[in-house]
């Protein structure tokens, strides 16, 4: 039992798998890794060995074994001490076919990307480094659940780290997705009162200068980081947002009151990550604008794909956009606003993927609906 488990979390770390689930069905466990985005079976439980193998799980992350009837939440790290150790979080729940066991394989410092090799444009990343270069403000990066957003952020972060201008860095996260020297950490903990917005309030009073907020999700969390925007923090932070205009559009409904948004917000991010090509086996296609297309192989899980790579477009603070905030204008309004300035085309930067041999027009069309 200990092999089994041990083996699928050392597979699932090899395969650089985001997350392992561990879903109950009526004849036995299905462990399913989440691998560039998509979930991939990689092992079947016999219903016999399915309590033990939840149990062992439990036993590494200090869960307690014999409460089956309540969800959980640990952490455990997998070869403490060494320099592949790997912070891992794990959440049960009961389902009525047993316990759901997810676990999260969180990045370390050596896995922290450069800015240059993200796949982000040169104007985007010139937009990054020049905003993020000193006067403080608001960057938000915007796109949907695992677009690569505080991956970005990270990346922008570890470039900051030891210019001038950067001063103390302090992070607030829920989870801390990466661990980094150098600056603070901080775990958002709600059920002990630790929430963003308190957790900010005192750190502000700690004299940072860059602060990263994990996600603006609620009002009160929005409030304090356009506070912090508009008395000189660089404030670093996401948006589950479709779009710089629904983005906008959300900070208003928060309460964050215009003018501290046209003020405080200097760069919108919209990202998206695309599938990158498995370089063992991709196939030429022999038109130029679209080089290479989607075979497989062993070592892509013969999904023709392995890794990914980010596409991203920009929007900033306008005259335009600043009086359309101003008159508290509505979605269509501001997304309008958005596009005036040259419009910000996602699909337009994916497509220069598509002409490199990084990726596929298919792959494009996944993201853009
Ligand atoms: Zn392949």
């Amino acid at each position: 039992m200990v092999c089994l488990v041990d083996d699928l979390l050392r597979e699932a770390i090899i395969r650089r798998a985001t997350d392992l689930h561990f879903e109950p069905a009526d004849d036995g466990l299905t462990v399913r890794a989440r691998i560039d985005a998509e979930l991939h079976a990689v092992e079947h439980v016999p219903p016999d060995l399915c309590g033990n193998v939840v149990a062992r799980l439990k036993v590494l992350a200090g869960l307690l074994t014999y409460r089956t009837d309540i969800p959980q939440e640990g952490a455990l790290t997998l070869d403490e001490g060494s320099p592949v150790a790997q912070d891992v979080r794990i959440s049960t729940i009961p389902t009525i076919r047993g316990e759901r066991v997810v676990l999260r394989f969180l990045a370390r410092q050596p896995d922290i990307l450069s800015l240059e090799s993200l796949g982000l444009s040169d104007e985007l990343l010139a937009a990054l480094r020049g905003t993020a270069s000193g006067g403080g403000g608001l960057i938000l990066v915007t796109g949907p659940a695992g677009s690569g957003k505080t991956t970005t952020l990270y990346s922008l972060v570890h470039w900051l780290i030891g210019r001038p201008h950067a001063g103390c860095i302090v992070t607030v996260e829920d989870p801390v997705e990466y661990r980094v020297d150098g600056i603070a950490q901080i775990q958002v903990q709600p059920s002990r009162g630790l929430t963003y917005a308190r957790v900010l309030r005192s750190v502000l009073r700690q004299d940072p200068e860059t602060l990263l907020v994990g996600e603006i999700r609620d009002a009160e969390t929005a409030h304090v980081a356009a506070e912090a925007s508009l008395t000189g923090h660089l404030v670093l932070s996401t948006m589950h947002a479709g779009g710089a205009g629904e983005a906008l559009l959300r900070l208003l409904e928060m309460g964050v009151p215009a003018y501290q948004i046209t003020s405080g917000v200097r760069l919108i991010v919209m990202q998206r990550l695309l599938r990158r090509l498995c370089e063992s086996c991709r196939r030429p296609t022999g038109d130029p604008e679209g080089p290479y297309a989607a075979a497989g192989c062993d070592r892509c899980l013969h999904t023709g794909y392995a890794g990914r790579i980010a596409c991203g477009a920009i929007a900033r603070m306008t005259p335009r956009l600043r009086e359309v905030l101003l008159r508290h204008g509505d979605a269509a309004a501001l997304s309008a606003a958005v596009d005036a300035e040259g419009p910000a085309d996602l699909a337009r930067d994916a497509e220069r993927h598509v002409r490199d041999g990084w990726t596929t027009r298919p792959d494009v069309r996944r993201i853009s609906g």
